[in-house]
């Protein structure tokens, strides 16, 4: 039997499980990664827009690059009207010539810085060996077709931060070293600020930040949400733009999605395994009742086969006159009847049994009395009792409750406790009946000091056909029936049936049932 339900746990586990929870995983590991694509590609999106910020920038300062070109004379003065540069947000100039050195410089707007104060600014940007270095860089690029715009850290003037930039321009032959000084605030506010209306539209905010002092330069519109991606400027290291999205991000429908996706998994995976867990239990329920039935058949044949061919032997040597004392015939007749009393018995059980099995069983309840239904019983059966070698005692309760209870079938109950007790007791053959009432309870119980029932066999004794196979079973008779028929009386009268037992030392049976008045309750 083992063997079985292992192949089908084998069988089970090869065939549907494994190939479900392998799909299962594949399910999951393929929707994260197409979730991780999707993330992939909006973050793709989100760069492209800083960039084209960024790009932006570039192209406004390469155009009013290009138009001081056209306003530089050879004297490093701007000839003509340089009005374009009040809207640049440039404040301040700086020319420097490569070959002569000769420099110069060129005052926007007014802004709070004396002459020689500029004069000392230009001398120390221009010797500046940083400074030097990054030029001869421009340079190169210059060379190579590409006139490069170079951010050079902030300096603050009259209270204003000023973004320091550099570049190299090519006047006819002659390089010029140009250092510009632009207004951040300005920039963002009058040439960023409409571009970055245009890009945000209804879905996002863009702002843009300072990252010396975190302060919010700009933004285009108000939003208490976590930025989703950020990213320094190209011409204003010090600035860094951030996106931020007023729907749902597609991050966090990703995520959303991820978590249902994995919960509906774990869901379906735990589903499957109870129900794998369910099949084996139902698979092995099933087995060990094949087994109990198989038993039962045999059992029930030796029961039938045993008191049949006592029957007919003493019937067939009564009947040939074979027995010539008037004792010995009278002893043969006994066991006959015996006998006879016995194949009845199993039959009954038997009928009784399928009745109950097909549902058919009814009950009728009356009110009774728990101790003459007792009294009834060893009235019958006290010689039944002490003819197996038994002793017994009894202990009923005056002034019992009453309850409502189908008489025959507790009678029945009785009997098969009673002759539990006798069947599983050995050398100490004594019997004690009792009954009582506890609450709103009576109960009748049957104690003996028989063979006892070890504790982890004691919610099996009640199974239909199961028989303890430890003890006395071999020696005993019976089909496994008689408990269970105790089980489904109480069980119909809503009762309870209370096991007490040592084994080695005896057990006490009591069934528990509701004292009058409370049925009355319960049934009024
Ligand atoms: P049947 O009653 O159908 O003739 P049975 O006595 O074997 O057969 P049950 O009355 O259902 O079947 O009892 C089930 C098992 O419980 C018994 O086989 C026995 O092992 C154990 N058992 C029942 N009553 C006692 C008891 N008083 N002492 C020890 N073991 C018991
Ligand atoms: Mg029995």
């Amino acid at each position: 039997m083992k063997n079985n339900s292992s192949k089908l746990i084998l069988i089970v586990v090869g065939t549907i499980l494994l190939p479900i929870v392998l799909y299962v995983i594949f399910e999951i590991s393929s929707i994260s990664e197409g979730e991780e694509m999707i993330d992939k590609v909006y973050t793709e999106q989100l760069d492209a827009i800083i960039f084209s910020v960024n790009q932006y920038s570039t192209d406004n300062m390469e155009g009013v690059l290009s138009k001081i070109v056209n306003h530089l004379d050879s004297t490093l003065q701007l000839k003509g009207d340089p009005t374009f540069l009040y809207f640049s947000n440039f404040k301040l100039l700086f020319f420097q010539d490569d070959d002569s050195q000769k420099g110069n410089y060129f005052l926007v707007k007014e802004i709070d810085i004396s002459e020689t104060e500029i004069i000392e600014l230009q001398d120390s940007l221009f010797n500046e060996v940083d400074m030097q270095k990054s030029r001869k860089q421009l340079l190169r690029y210059l060379d190579g077709g590409y006139r490069k715009i170079e951010p050079k850290g902030t300096i603050v003037i009259g209270g204003e931060k000023l973004q320091v930039v550099h570049a190299v321009l090519q006047i006819e032959e002659r390089k010029i070293y140009f250092t510009g000084l632009l207004s951040i605030n300005g920039f963002a506010n009058d040439v960023l600020a409409p571009r970055l209306q245009q890009i945000a539209q209804e879905d996002l905010v863009i702002s843009l930040t300072a990252l010396s002092d975190g302060e919010i330069v700009y933004q285009t519109d108000t939003l208490d949400k976590t930025t989703i991606f950020k990213k320094r400027m190209w011409l204003f290291p010090d600035m860094e733009v951030g996106i931020t999205s007023k729907k749902q991000t597609v991050k966090e429908l990703v995520d959303e999605r991820m978590t249902k996706n994995l919960v509906a998994a774990g869901i379906l995976i735990t589903l499957l395994i109870s129900g794998f867990i369910l099949i084996i239990r139902n698979f092995k329920r099933e087995m060990i009742l094949v087994q109990t039935k198989s038993d039962f058949v045999s059992n029930v044949s030796h029961e039938l086969r045993t008191p049949l061919s006592l029957i007919s032997m003493f019937a067939e040597t009564l009947f040939l006159d074979r027995v010539k004392s008037q004792e010995k015939r009278k002893e043969y007749e006994e066991i006959i009847l015996k006998e006879t009393n016995r194949l009845t018995n199993i039959v009954n059980k038997i009928l009784n049994f399928s009745q109950i099995e097909a549902n058919k069983r009814t009950y009728h309840p009356t009110v009774i009395d728990l101790n003459e239904v007792l009294k009834e019983l060893l009235h019958d059966y006290s010689f039944h009792i002490q003819n197996n070698g038994f002793t017994f005692s009894q202990s009923l309760e005056d002034q019992l409750p009453k309850t409502l209870l189908d008489k025959e079938a507790l009678y029945e109950a009785l009997v098969n406790l009673t002759d539990n007790a006798i069947k599983y007791s050995e050398d100490k053959k004594h019997l004690n009946f009792l009954t009582g009432h506890r609450d709103d309870k009576v109960f009748v119980e049957v104690t003996d000091q028989g063979i006892g029932i070890k504790p982890d066999k004691i919610h099996q004794i009640f199974d239909k056909f199961y028989r303890v196979t430890d003890g006395n079973v071999q020696t005993t008779r019976g089909a496994g029936l008689g408990l269970a028929l105790v089980h489904h009386i109480v069980e119909a009268h809503e009762g309870d049936i209370e096991v007490e037992s040592k084994f080695g030392e005896g057990s006490t049976f009591r069934l528990v049932f509701k004292a009058m008045e409370d049925v009355e309750n319960t049934h009024s």
